[in-house]
């Protein structure tokens, strides 16, 4: 995918693949934050700004210039933009949006974890991230300062899940785990590590989208010392898949990791089958196997972002069948009021009872299945 936006390069008095250009330090100390500074890089109207300014009152905006090179300055509804800048349409909210839409606080034993499931919890360990995404389900919490949580946090975090010992499996996620420092990440990977009833170690993380960069060798030994782990990360749009993303994604891999995407279906973003066909083939290409695609949370000002849930079945109808099984992610709702996530699938069976199955396949076409003791298996036996 060809990089869009000369004009980033030009306002930072760098080039593409320059030591600053791939210094994560410097992609995150120089985050584009503001309507004026981001008029630097698009054409933006004075309504435009204003607009971008009052959205900024209610969630922050900080673009990595990476992330803002991606942007095509023309296209008004280019899809990385529509991810990275605010719309006004940010400020309408609705009876019916939430601040916790998945009803995370009233699953939260201690602070920082999430504990829905038997076997899992998510444990939140810092509110900062690359780039704030405008529709960021966590918006309650992601973006206020940017702060990790305290050491005295964490050992009340690391103490839950050391006295639960049904928990097998922690979601390291946030924020964006990977703004830590690999010191600080190694800290709380070694005190998850020390519980001998965590069996596999989650990273939820954007940073191979936002600012690939940051996937340094460094990071990478130390994450290898506390396998096994898996990472998933978050790419929405093919125009995402640029090579310095597939080769942090082939880093990933070849450390032995397995990574793993979850996407957001967001309307004029990547609601169309193409689309998301052209994602899932490329994730796979780089290695990276599509995991979850979410319909969008219902999250205050997310209105404008959220598509009619048969869309995102459909989409993955047209899917099933045409590429690879194992390219196709899961459609998933996760459930307002903290039910978690349910699966959205197209129909496929037709009829079901103790003699057969009656379904139908990607084509449209109906076949039946006898079940092991209806008449239809004993005729074929004993005929
Ligand atoms: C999504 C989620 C998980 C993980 O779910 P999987 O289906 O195992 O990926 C665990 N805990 C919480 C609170 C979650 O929201
Ligand atoms: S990286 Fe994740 S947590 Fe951070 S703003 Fe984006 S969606 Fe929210």
């Amino acid at each position: 995918m060809s990089r869009t936006n000369e004009r980033v390069f030009r306002m930072f008095g760098v080039t593409e693949g320059s030591p600053e250009w791939n210094d994560w330090h410097w992609q995150y100390r120089n985050r584009i934050m503001d309507a004026a500074q981001l008029s630097g890089v698009l054409n933006l109207s004075e309504k435009e700004k204003t607009d971008i300014s009052a959205c900024l009152e209610d969630f922050r905006m900080a673009v990595t210039p990476y992330y803002a090179s991606l942007i095509d300055p023309n296209d008004p509804c280019d899809p990385i933009r529509a991810q990275a800048v605010p719309l006004i349409n940010e400020k309408r909210t609705f009876p019916w949006e939430m601040a916790d839409p998945l009803g995370e606080e009233r699953f939260s034993p201690v602070r920082n974890i999430v504990h829905r499931y038997p076997d899992r919890v998510l444990f939140l360990v810092t509110r900062c991230c690359a780039m704030y995404c405008r529709h960021c389900t966590r918006r309650r919490l992601v973006g206020e300062e940017d702060i990790s949580i305290s050491n005295e946090e964490i050992d009340e975090a690391v103490e839950y899940i050391r006295r639960t010992p049904e928990i097998r499996d922690v979601l390291v996620s946030g924020g964006d785990p990977l703004t830590l420092s690999d010191a600080g990440l190694d800290l709380i990977l070694s005190k998850l590590r020390e519980i001998e009833h965590v069996e596999i170690i989650r990273i939820g993380t954007r940073i191979p989208v936002t600012m690939p960069m940051r996937v340094t060798p460094a990071l990478l030994s130390m994450l290898k010392k506390h396998q096994p782990i898996w990472i998933n990360t978050h790419f929405n749009h093919p125009k995402e898949l640029t090579n310095a993303s597939v080769e942090a994604c082939a880093s990933i891999v070849d450390a032995g990791i397995p990574l793993g995407n979850q996407s957001v279906l967001l309307r004029g973003v990547n609601d169309d089958a193409e689309t998301i066909k052209a994602l899932m083939l490329g994730l796979t290409k780089a290695r990276v196997r599509p995991y979850y695609l979410y319909q969008c949370d219902m999250s205050k000002g997310l209105q404008h972002f959220r598509t009619d849930v048969r869309t995102g079945i459909r989409i993955i109808g047209e899917l099933r069948g045409n590429i690879s099984g194992f390219a196709i992610p899961i459609f998933a709702i996760d459930t307002p009021g903290g039910g978690g996530k349910v699966p959205m699938n197209p129909e496929y069976i037709v009829s079901i009872d103790d003699e057969k199955v009656v379904m139908r396949n990607y084509l449209g076409h109906i076949y039946e299945y006898p079940q092991p003791n209806g008449n239809g298996h004993s005729n074929l036996i004993h005929k």
